[in-house]
């Protein structure tokens, strides 16, 4: 299907860059005629601002989630035979960055009202190996910190938190990447605050993580050309911290907005749920930062899932479908041991769920349109049944 049939984008980038453009190629030029381009100023003030927006003290940039994860972890004195436990249906970075730091991950189900990890089968999961457990903040709700916290006082494990989906999220009085250890986020283009390419950073409140972390990025070194360990290249570019750093305070009112329409999405899809049209639970509250409207279409739904999703298609609305088959079971990772039926929860969500179109400036009428698609697709199923 050609960009021209799409009336309503599952993500709409454009819509946040316009407003503030000007801003944006200022703070470029800037770095431009400065030159920094590597571990610059931009970087350091951006490294500062997220950290505390996040409600923590020290940050860390680097080029991806993905490494924020596997440096993160080596940040944290996680060591090759090291347990780590993490959700299954979680997306595949989480666990590629465990593999990365040279851990065993350890995956567990989760709770099929919200998605995210059950706490109650990783107490389950441990072993005198567990050294960490890695709480995926999924579609932007955070895992309970109070849970969180009890749960790493009584395991004695550290808490790791995958914080890609979830910038500003809040729960319980505390704010995503301000729980564990240290965090990871992503600032991926499309992520709640995204950067013009890839980035990431770490954040942590112990300033003996945030030194490691310093000279993991930057091939372990101390100081110029004295290398105390491994290391890799893995810095966030001046330049998409400058950006970065340009978005920041805009992000709350953007946030804001996506709790908006999810409330909406939550008021017209109410009389579905009898239809087996199923919101994820919100139990955050005003916290939840809403990364992704995430569907549930359970048994008793008159339609096929790939159905409904052509059928949207067909109307112009794209949707999409995080994730589709969970880590366990994807085929670059069958050798950790796991097989069909290991995470029930999971897998069953891999199948029914949907992600809606969500982003800042989505309107009114386009949610109300894609309700009414979903509705009309939907009655036409339940019509053909009838008269079967
Ligand atoms: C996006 C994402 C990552 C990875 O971030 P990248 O910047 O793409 O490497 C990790 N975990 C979760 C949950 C994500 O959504």
């Amino acid at each position: 299907m050609n960009n021209k049939s799409i009336r309503i984008p599952f993500v709409d980038l454009q819509l946040q860059y316009q407003p503030i453009q000007t801003q944006i190629e200022q703070a470029i030029q800037a770095v431009l005629e400065k030159g920094d381009f590597i571990l610059g100023q931009a970087l350091k003030d951006f490294e500062g601002a997220f950290a505390a927006a996040c409600g923590t003290i020290y940050g860390v940039g680097v080029a991806s989630g993905t490494d924020a994860i596997a440096l993160g972890l080596q940040a944290c004195d996680i060591e090759p035979g090291d347990e780590v436990i993490l959700p299954a249906n979680t997306f595949v970075a989480t666990l590629i960055g465990v593999l990365h730091a040279g851990a065993k991950p350890i995956f567990v189900d989760c709770d099929d009202r919200t998605a995210l990890i059950d706490l109650s089968a990783a107490a389950r999961a441990i072993t005198p190996k567990t050294k960490a457990i890695i709480p995926v903040h999924l579609y932007g709700q955070m895992v309970s910190p109070r849970e969180l916290l009890d749960f790493a006082e009584t395991h004695k494990v550290l808490i790791f938190e995958d914080a890609a989906q979830a910038h500003l999220a809040k729960r319980d009085g505390y704010g995503a990447g301000s729980v564990g250890r240290a965090a990871a986020f992503s600032f991926y283009p499309s992520k709640n605050l995204g950067a013009f390419g890839d980035g990431g950073i770490v954040l942590t409140r112990d300033p003996d993580v945030a030194e490691k972390m310093v000279r993991l990025r930057n091939y372990g070194a101390s100081q110029k050309y004295l290398h105390i360990e491994v290391g890799t290249n893995s810095r966030l570019d001046t330049l998409q911290a400058a950006v970065l750093h340009q978005k920041l305070p805009y992000l709350p009112s953007w946030n804001r907005e996506r709790w908006n329409i999810a409330q909406q999405y939550n008021t017209e899809l109410a009389p579905l749920a009898s239809c087996g049209i199923i919101p994820m639970e919100n139990h955050s509250g005003e916290g939840h930062v809403y990364h992704l409207y995430v569907i549930r279409m359970d048994d008793s739904c008159a339609i096929e899932r790939q159905l409904l999703q052509e059928k949207l298609t067909a109307a112009g609305i794209q949707t999409g479908i995080h994730y589709p088959i969970p880590c366990h079971l994807q085929p670059a990772f069958l050798n950790l041991g796991y097989e069909v039926g290991d995470f029930p929860c999971a897998e069953k969500l891999a199948k029914q769920i949907l992600s809606l179109p969500m982003y800042p400036g989505l309107s009114n009428s386009q949610v109300q349109e894609v309700v009414g698609a979903i509705a009309l697709s939907l009655n036409a199923e339940r019509q053909k049944l009838l008269c079967i």
